[in-house]
């Protein structure tokens, strides 16, 4: 979608710390990260929010999953633990209506809420 950030950031007429690409999917590190390690993972595919799934997206999303096990290897939180989490649409907090998962961790993390 021509205004949407992160499709910017997979055209790359955005920078960004990208740490994980393929033709399906894209990891980068947050802007502003909340944890040491904080990287979004996100399917090229435009897809607003976690409602707008199809099942035709269920390999690209358990694709992204095996990914994400990998970078925490990658950066070394798969030991101590991290959070992968959806901010979906306005009571979950999402800001950016591409759909991403924040893969944090690096610290000791508070429950949730
Ligand atoms: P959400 O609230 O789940 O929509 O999260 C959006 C996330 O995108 C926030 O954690 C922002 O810090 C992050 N963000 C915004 N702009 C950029 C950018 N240009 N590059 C990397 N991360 C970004
Ligand atoms: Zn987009």
């Amino acid at each position: 979608m021509d205004d949407c950030l992160f499709c910017k950031i997979v055209k790359k007429e955005i920078p960004a710390q990208i740490v994980y690409e393929d033709d399906k999917i894209m990891a980068f590190k947050d802007i502003n990260p909340a944890a040491p390690v904080h990287i979004l993972l996100i399917p090229k595919k435009h897809i607003p929010d976690l409602t707008a799934l199809e099942p035709v997206d269920a390999e690209v999303i358990g694709h992204l999953h095996l990914v994400a096990k990998q970078i925490a290897e990658e950066q070394g939180v798969a030991e101590s633990g991290f959070r992968l989490l959806n901010n979906c649409k306005e009571d979950g907090g999402q800001v950016i209506y591409h759909l991403h998962f924040h893969l944090i961790g690096g610290r000791k993390l508070t429950h949730l809420c």
